[in-house]
């Protein structure tokens, strides 16, 4: 296939490897041009705008911060909708909010390309390894239309729904690992206050029912209190804002997550947007920046 990967971030620079490690065609475009750069040295074409990565695609996987940035690499001026023919078909694989994503998929319809929200579960290690939890929404047809691009980059591929339903169920997965960075950032800072032997405290943790992937990939940061990449704060904050407007519309509490994006908007206060999202452990640790 004749794939354009626009955005070369954490995620989606690994996303565009996968694609020429299976064959595709692939040619790249990132907003700050020298992210291209690796992956044209592996054989990726680069172009100077989405609309020229697009034009003769057969399909955009898009992979950006936010909502209004995928709404002008997509539908802005140079955006892909100006080369992508129709018949073609976009993969977002950006979290970004449900109900702008099904908004942004019936503009498409509407010049004949089809649209598949896929974002991602798995973080950094997930996108290096191409071991990606993907949540599906779209129709069949079009959802079969991406499985070569999704296969290349994940391993368990869901569909749930139509438009919007991948970023709904991406919202669920990021209320539950709120809760997760969050407490286990508590549970670190209370074993180092009192004294556990940590290596040996985090092995007993991880045969036991308080295992989880944050646990096991993240634990390391919160004890040494040094939050390198993996996946931003302030982009988890953005996700928590998607989950509780769903919430909202729903008319649930969702105390777990207010709280949790209270202590997030806290650390962004204090310049922490940019670490990892493992950083919440800041709070019970009292290294925010901030008077305890
Ligand atoms: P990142 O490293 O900050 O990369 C963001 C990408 O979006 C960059 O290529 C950036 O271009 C581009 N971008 C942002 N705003 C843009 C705009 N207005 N116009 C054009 N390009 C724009 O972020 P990431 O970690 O790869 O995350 C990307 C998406 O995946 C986000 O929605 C995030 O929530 C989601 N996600 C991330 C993880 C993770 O662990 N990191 C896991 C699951 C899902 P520049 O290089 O020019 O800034």
């Amino acid at each position: 296939m004749r794939v354009a990967v626009i955005g070369l971030g954490t995620m989606g620079g690994p996303m565009a490897r996968h694609l020429i490690d299976a064959g595709h065609e692939v040619t790249v475009h990132n907003r700050t041009r020298e992210r291209e750069e690796p992956l044209a040295a592996l054989g990726a074409a680069r172009a100077g705008s989405p609309a020229e990565a697009a034009q003769g695609a057969d399909a955009v996987l898009t992979c950006v911060s936010d909502t209004p940035d995928l709404e002008h690499v997509l539908l802005g001026p140079g955006g892909v909708c100006d080369g992508l023919p129709s018949g073609g078909l976009v993969v977002d694989c950006s979290t970004v909010s449900p109900s702008a994503t099904a908004d942004i998929a019936a503009r498409l319809r509407e010049r004949g390309i089809g649209m598949v929200d896929a974002p991602v579960s798995g973080g950094s290690e997930g996108a290096e390894k191409g071991t990606l939890t993907i949540f599906c929404g779209g129709s069949e047809e079009d959802f079969a239309r991406a499985g070569d691009i999704l296969n290349a980059i994940g391993s368990r591929i869901t569909h749930l729904g139509p438009s919007g339903a991948g970023q709904t169920a991406k919202a669920v997965n990021q209320v539950m690992i709120a809760g997760t960075y969050a407490s286990v950032g508590e549970g670190i800072a209370l074993a180092q206050a009192a004294g556990l032997p940590i290596p040996e405290l985090l092995e007993a943790l991880s045969g036991g029912a308080a295992a989880s992937w944050v646990l096991t990939n993240r634990a390391g940061n919160m004890v040494e209190d040094t939050y390198p990449l993996g996946f931003k704060l302030a982009l988890h904050r953005k996700d928590l804002g998607i989950a509780l407007d769903e919430a909202a519309h729903a008319g649930l509490p969702m105390a777990v997550t207010e709280a949790v994006a209270a202590q997030e908007d806290e650390l962004m206060t204090a310049g922490h947007g940019d670490e990892d999202v493992s950083a919440v452990a800041r709070v019970p640790k009292r290294t925010t920046g901030q008077p305890a």
